[in-house]
Parts: C-alpha cells; sequence; structure tokens
C-alpha cells in the first residue's frame, strides 16, 4: 500500500501524478488554509482518478507559525511549525495501520531542507522509526528535487497545476507570503517553458 500525505499543493500533486499512490490523505489538522488545501485536494484528486481520504485532527493550538497566525521560531522559515512532518507521518501511519506493508509518500523538496524536518536524515530518521513498529516506512521521492525539478519531470498537466493551492496563511490565495511567492513563480514558469 503507497500512500501520499497531499495537501493540494504544487509539489504533492506533481509528486501523485508520477507515483499514483493507491490514497492520496489530506488531514486538516488546524493549519489555517485547510479549506483552501481541502478544495484542491478533492479537485486534483477528482482529476487524477485517485482516491482521496479525509481526517481531520484540529491541533492548532499546538502550532505556531503563518499557518496558524501564531508566534514564529526566531532563525526559521515563517511557516516553519516544529514537529508538524512527524505529527503529519504519523497520523498517515494511524490511518493506514491495517495495511501491511505500508509505505507513506510525503512531499519534501530540496528548499524543504531549510526546515530541520524537511532533510534526509529526519525522512531516514522517521522511517527507522516507523519501521520499528512493522512493515512501514517513508519515502521523499522528490527530496533531491527544487520544486520546478519536480514539477517539470513530472509532466503534471497544466490544468492541474491550476487547481493547485499553497498559500500558508488562509482559504483563499493571499498572494504574498512564502507559498504563494513559490505557487506563483512555479506556474509562471511552466507558462514560459511550454
Ligand atoms: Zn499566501
Amino acid at each position: 500500500m503507497k500512500a501520499l500525505l497531499f495537501s493540494g499543493g504544487v509539489d504533492s500533486a506533481a509528486i501523485a501524478w508520477m507515483e499514483k499512490p493507491e490514497a492520496l490523505l489530506f488531514i486538516d489538522y488546524g493549519q489555517l488554509p485547510a479549506a483552501g488545501e481541502r478544495r484542491a485536494a478533492r479537485a486534483l484528486a477528482h482529476a487524477m482518478s485517485l482516491p482521496l481520504e479525509e481526517r481531520s485532527a484540529p491541533l492548532g493550538r499546538f502550532g505556531s507559525g503563518s499557518l496558524v497566525g501564531g508566534p514564529q521560531t526566531s532563525g526559521r522559515e515563517s511557516e516553519f511549525w516544529p514537529y508538524r512532518n512527524q505529527m503529519l507521518i504519523t497520523l498517515a501511519a494511524m490511518t493506514y495501520s491495517h495495511c501491511d506493508p505500508l509505505e507513506i509518500l510525503i512531499g519534501t523538496v530540496v528548499s524543504d531542507s531549510a526546515h530541520p524536518d524537511g532533510t534526509a536524515k529526519f525522512v531516514a530518521a522517521m522511517s527507522a522509526v516507523l519501521s520499528a513498529q512493522g512493515a512501514v516506512s517513508v519515502r521523499a521521492p522528490a527530496i533531491k528535487m527544487t520544486g520546478a525539478e519536480l514539477l517539470a519531470s513530472s509532466t503534471l498537466p497544466p490544468e492541474l497545476l491550476g487547481w493547485t493551492f499553497s498559500c500558508h496563511t488562509g482559504e483563499w490565495a493571499c498572494g504574498q507570503c512564502r507559498g504563494c511567492n513559490k505557487h506563483n513563480e512555479l506556474k509562471a514558469m511552466s507558462k514560459g517553458g511550454k
């Protein structure tokens, strides 16, 4: 069983298109953009004919940074939410605990290594923690690629790129946050490159 943590953003959409996992998992974990992400995730899953599962775990009270409109961690990117990725991977492992073996895919790309939970070291450590408990592993197929390289190699159709949503701050794209900036750069590149 191959399951992808699916936010409806460009990176996870490109990986979904490339890997065609058996399940896409969208989690509303209390992030401010959850409604926008869910809308994108549903539209993309439908367009790709991939099954989408949705879960809700309201953890906003445990968050920090722009994803919850809370205090930011000094020296980190504005959206940094400490321990978020291990929490999401654990929730995915719980969701599919009846599947054996289970491979959890995450949408980490090169620029995510700015976060301590966006590194190859983190992915290997998380995979080790899970595999100590069963036939479960974690893989980040695009961890050595930039967002642009991932998008190019995925051959995600432009109409699907249009459905993706990457804002960090709310239900509708603010056009100003790091997520929106990256999204706009990739869209412009995709148009220019074709
Ligand atoms: Zn934004």
